[in-house]
């Protein structure tokens, strides 16, 4: 109901297009973007609010327009949820760069709700072989580190890594192990060795005095997914020449980036990613699907989304958190 204050029950109406469908929802991952909009850290919440951006439900009504979706389709729907389809960018499939879309938070409601009135252009089934519950984070965290992976249309057999082994790291490394490239988990804590390795990369421990001298030139592709101060010049350093350093996540202070590292011995690139297009997002599904790609998830009831918000709060969370109606 305000800045910052506890997930309390209200209801709400909203028109039903001929382009929509009534999603009834079983799951939703809680994740620290949704905080992010009920705290209202980037200024543009609008209260009340229902947060929650990584919907799955199934489809219990569909507008006149509707052809792809029926009663019963599993579906899930992400951050955006609509786009004009007129603008230069939706015309060209790119519809996550449309001025006019509209998001979760902060122009409609989200998942943290029994039901969802969607823009069916911006629903998308989910394929029978995925868990409501592991698939839920694919629907913005996947979608994220999918589409950056495919930005950066690496060959066959590239060494990439991946900073920051969180809800996008986890996902990161599982696209790009599948894809059959040789992936390194770059994070301080020892303690995700294991959890690297299981998800098909090598561990490299980020703290180590020797890590700059040791992975320097090596990397045809950098991902990071952190949002904490690093110094981007030593990762810069890792690059191979024609490597790509991609950013999906934010850093709480500006970085000084050393523009040298771009061209000397070198033609290096640093680029960043928005979510993904709605083409991104059937891919990524798929490719999830074929490759039992799935989130590591602990499951909890809707009820208590107030502590899964606590948890996301105190950063103390291993695994990404989904809520579950049926719990
Ligand atoms: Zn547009």
């Amino acid at each position: 109901m305000h800045p910052g204050g506890p997930a309390e029950p209200f209801t709400y109406e909203r028109k039903f297009g001929k382009n929509d469908i009534l999603v009834k929802i079983s799951h939703c991952a809680v994740a620290t973007g949704d905080v992010q909009i009920i705290n209202n850290e980037w200024g543009d919440s609008k209260f009340p609010l229902i947060a929650g951006h990584e919907i799955i439900g199934i489809v219990e009504r569909s507008g006149a327009n509707v052809m792809k979706l029926k009663q019963g389709d599993r579906v899930g729907v992400g951050y955006q949820l609509s786009a004009c389809f007129k603008c230069k960018f939706c015309r060209d499939g790119n519809e996550q760069f449309c001025l006019q879309q509209k998001v979760v938070g902060v122009d409609l409601p989200g998942g943290f709700a029994q039901h969802i009135v969607a823009d069916a252009r911006f629903a998308f089934k989910v394929p029978r072989k995925l868990d409501s519950a592991g698939a839920a984070p694919l629907l913005s965290s996947g979608l994220t580190v999918y589409s950056a992976i495919m930005r950066a249309k690496l060959p066959k057999h590239s060494r990439v890594a991946v900073l920051g082994i969180g809800g996008l790291g986890q996902l990161a490394i599982q696209f790009l192990h599948k894809m059959g490239h040789d992936v390194s988990g770059f994070s301080h804590s020892p303690g995700k060795a294991k959890l690297i390795r299981n998800l098909g990369g090598n561990y490299v421990n980020s703290a180590a005095p020797t890590v700059d001298s040791d992975h320097i030139r090596k990397f045809d592709f950098i991902l990071s997914t952190l949002n904490v101060d690093f110094d981007i010049n030593s990762y810069l350093r890792m690059l191979s020449p024609e490597g790509k350093f991609c950013v999906v996540a934010q850093p709480l202070n500006k970085m000084l980036l050393s523009i040298g590292l771009l061209y000397d011995y070198a033609q290096r690139s640093v680029f960043g990613n928005y979510t993904g297009s709605r083409r991104d997002m059937a891919g990524m599904l798929a490719f999830s699907a074929r490759h039992d790609i799935q989130s590591m998830v602990n499951v909890m009831p809707f009820s208590q989304i107030n502590e899964a918000i606590a948890l996301i709060k105190s950063g103390k969370v291993p695994m990404r958190l989904v809520l579950d109606h049926s719990l």
